[in-house]
C-alpha cells in the first residue's frame, strides 16, 4: 500500500516535544478557527478539510499511547515522502466513516488512509484498548465577562441580569469529540458546546474599577459529578457625567467670569455626595483643582477627583450686568493709560 506519511505535528503547528496541555490548546485553537460552520462557500470546504485534518491529528497526538505508536512509526519517516507500508503489521486498513448528520457534509470526517492503516483496528469502537476513556467527570470551564457600571452603581452596588456564553462540556458526546459513529455532529468535534444563559449577579458595593469578582460556580456546566467552572467577573466603569482614568475621575467645573475673578464658593457633585469648595479668587480657566480623596476606590484608599475650571460668558445678560462689564472696559482702559503714562 502507498501512502502519503502525515505530519501531525505540523498539522497542530506544534514542536514534537510539545507537551498535552500545549497540543489541546493548539487543537482548541484551531478547531474553532476552521469549525465547518463558521465559513460558508469556498472557505467551508477547505474548514472542511482542515478541520478533519486538524480532528485527526489531535485524535493521535491527544492520546499518549497513539502519539507514542505514531512517532515510534514515524522515525523513518519524512513528511511528504511517500511511504511503503505493510497494513498487515499495524492494522487492516479498516476505514472509519461518519454518517450521521450535521450541518456540513460529513463525507469529509473520515480519517486517512494512513491513520486508519496504524490506528484502524484500535479505533473500532468497543474493543479493548481502544478508545482512550477519560474520567467521566471533570470541571467546567471558568468564563471570563465584563460588566460596565455607573460611578453609583459601582458606589452603592447594584444587581444585574448577565448574559453570558458560557463553554459546556459537550452532553452528546460527554467531551470525548466523537460519538460511536464518529465525529460528533453536537459539538463538531471540539468536545464543547456554547451556552447562552442569563445570571443575576450580585455587585456589593464599593469594588475598585478594574477589580475582578469570582463567583463561584456561575462559569460552564461540569461534567458528571464535576463542578461547575467560576465566572471571573471584571468591572468596569463608565459615566457620562465624569471622565474616568482607573480610580481617579475628571469632571468640568462651569464658572462665571464674576466667580472666577472674586473666588465663590460652589456645591459640586461627588460619588461621595456633594461637598463645598472654595474658588480661590482669581482661578484661570482650563485650571484643574484636586480634590483628594474624593474618587472612585482604589487598593488603598480612594482616588482623586479633578476639577477641570471653564469659564462660561452667560448669553443674554441683562443691561444692568452689561452696564457694569461696560464700566470695568472704562476702568481697564483708564488703568492702562495710567501706566503708559507712567512709563513714558
Ligand atoms: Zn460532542
Amino acid at each position: 500500500m502507498h501512502m502519503q506519511y502525515i505530519d501531525y505535528y505540523e498539522i497542530l503547528g506544534v514542536p514534537k516535544s510539545a507537551t498535552e496541555k500545549e497540543i489541546k490548546q493548539a487543537y482548541r485553537k484551531l478547531a474553532r478557527k476552521h469549525h465547518p460552520d463558521l465559513h460558508q462557500g469556498d472557505a467551508k470546504a477547505q474548514a472542511e478539510e482542515k478541520f478533519k485534518q486538524i480532528n485527526e491529528a489531535y485524535e493521535v497526538l491527544g492520546d499518549p499511547d497513539k502519539r507514542a505508536k505514531y512517532d515510534k512509526l514515524g522515525m523513518n519517516w519524512r513528511a511528504g515522502d511517500e511511504v511503503q507500508f505493510d497494513p498487515s503489521a499495524t492494522g487492516n486498513g479498516y476505514t472509519y466513516s461518519y454518517q450521521g448528520s450535521t450541518d456540513f457534509d460529513p463525507s469529509g470526517f473520515e480519517f486517512s488512509n494512513f491513520f486508519n492503516s496504524i490506528f484502524g483496528q484500535d479505533f473500532s469502537h468497543g474493543k479493548p484498548g481502544g478508545r482512550r476513556t477519560r474520567s467521566a467527570n471533570y470541571k467546567g470551564e471558568d468564563v471570563n465577562a465584563e460588566i460596565h457600571l455607573s460611578v453609583t452603581e459601582l458606589m452603592q452596588g447594584v444587581e444585574k441580569d448577565l448574559r453570558l456564553s458560557a463553554p459546556n462540556v459537550c452532553a452528546a458526546c460527554e467531551g470525548q469529540r466523537f460519538n460511536q459513529r464518529g465525529v460528533c455532529p453536537a459539538c463538531g468535534g471540539t468536545g464543547i458546546t456554547e451556552a447562552a444563559k442569563t445570571v443575576k449577579v450580585k455587585i456589593p458595593a464599593g469594588l475598585c474599577p478594574g477589580a475582578s469578582l469570582r463567583l463561584k460556580g456561575l462559569g460552564g456546566k461540569g461534567f458528571g459529578t464535576g463542578a461547575a467552572g467560576d465566572l471571573y467577573l471584571h468591572i468596569q466603569v463608565a459615566d457620562p457625567a465624569w471622565l474616568v482614568n482607573g480610580s481617579d475621575l475628571e469632571a468640568e467645573l462651569t464658572l462665571y467670569p464674576e466667580q472666577a475673578v472674586l473666588g465663590d464658593r460652589v456645591k459640586v457633585a461627588t460619588p461621595h455626595g456633594p461637598v463645598q469648595l472654595k474658588i480661590q479668587p482669581g482661578t484661570h480657566s482650563g485650571q484643574r483643582l484636586r480634590l483628594k480623596n474624593k474618587g472612585l476606590p482604589q487598593k488603598q484608599g480612594l482616588g482623586d477627583l479633578y476639577l477641570k475650571i471653564r469659564i462660561d460668558i452667560p448669553q443674554n445678560q441683562p443691561e444692568d450686568e452689561k452696564a457694569l462689564y461696560r464700566k470695568i472696559r472704562d476702568a481697564k482702559a483708564a488703568n492702562q493709560h495710567g501706566q503708559e503714562q507712567g512709563v513714558a
